[in-house]
């Protein structure tokens, strides 16, 4: 694999560049971005060889796209326009449907790869991209018998090779699964901290009260909303309904601590200590 392109530079795009030209150190890796000032950044960290554009691609053989997802579902179908028969395309976007949808018909669908690493933290841009994100994740891979087997064949070396571990799944499942584990947890996040924010500006003092519990439940609130944004629009019915299932919860721990059911509310917890075993599976 010779030249690699990322478009978009960022904390995915910037930590899969960094892992894969570990495990490919000839390859020339070709950063492409909306700005000039983060393609140079990018050089400046040593996340990419060389700054280029989408009239580049012809000489690709891969193309790792990690922009927001409505970036993306713009532009892949010119990025597919743009690369030869043997290059592979693959996209790291936190929603899937709508991604699979703008090129089921493409011409060159069967160089394209579907794909979630489920990897990354509350930081965004070319500073965020760290080495080993990735090792001992999952990648949740989509629609995979659409892409020709000897690319699946190219990808799946190249995400094994960075210590990743592949799922298959279809969009529709991932992303009515993914509304759950990370879209809601975002928006709990967001909303706790906008809930402290509003009431610092009453009682200045209440930050000197908060503890590593607070920084770690409102940690996800520092996540970049140019990302987020088109993640919600995108997965909108998938997290309205979350959504309602968790205001639901809420509002049943509310009218509980309000009619002093106290012995149910032990039992709540209780019961959700579980969470416990299940992460220690996962993390
Ligand atoms: P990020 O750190 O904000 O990086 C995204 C980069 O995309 C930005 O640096 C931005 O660069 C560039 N960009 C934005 N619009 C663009 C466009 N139209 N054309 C070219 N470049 C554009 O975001 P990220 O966390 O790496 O996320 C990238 C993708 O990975 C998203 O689809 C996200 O859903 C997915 N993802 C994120 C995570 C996570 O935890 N963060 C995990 C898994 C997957 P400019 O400064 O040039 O605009």
């Amino acid at each position: 694999m010779k030249n690699i392109y990322a478009i978009g530079v960022g904390l995915i795009g910037g930590s899969l560049a960094i892992d894969i030209k570990k495990h490919n150190p000839d390859a020339i890796i070709h950063g492409i971005s909306r700005k000039d000032a983060t393609l140079e950044k990018a050089l400046e960290l040593g996340l990419i060889d060389k700054k280029a554009t989408l009239d580049d691609l012809g000489n690709a053989d891969l193309v790792i796209v990690s922009i927001p997802v409505d970036a993306t579902v713009k532009l892949l179908p010119t990025i597919l326009d743009k690369i030869s028969d043997t290059g592979l395309v693959v996209d790291a976007g936190s929603t899937k449907e709508a991604i699979c949808k703008v090129v089921e018909n493409h011409p060159k669908r069967r160089n394209f790869l579907a794909m979630h690493p489920i990897a990354g933290t509350e930081h965004s841009g070319p500073t965020a991209a760290i080495e080993g994100l990735f090792i001992g994740k999952t990648n949740i891979v989509c629609e995979v018998e659409k892409t020709t087997f000897k690319l699946q064949e190219k990808a799946l070396k190249l995400f094994t090779d960075i210590g990743m571990r592949i799922r298959y799944m279809n969009p529709k499942d991932h992303d009515k699964h993914i509304a759950y584990v990370s879209h809601l947890s975002h928006i709990s996040s967001f909303m706790l901290g906008k809930t402290v924010i509003d009431k610092e500006r009453n009682e200045r003092d209440i930050f000197d009260m908060a503890g590593s519990g607070f920084a770690s439940t409102v940690r996800l609130a520092k996540s970049s909303p140019e990302m987020w944004t088109p993640i919600f629009n995108q997965n909108k019915d998938n997290v309205v309904e979350t959504l309602e299932e968790y205001i639901n919860n809420l509002t049943h721990f509310k009218e509980l601590m309000k009619s002093d059911n106290f012995d149910e509310i032990f039992n709540e917890m209780q019961n959700t200590n579980r969470i416990k075993d299940i992460l220690n599976g996962i993390v």
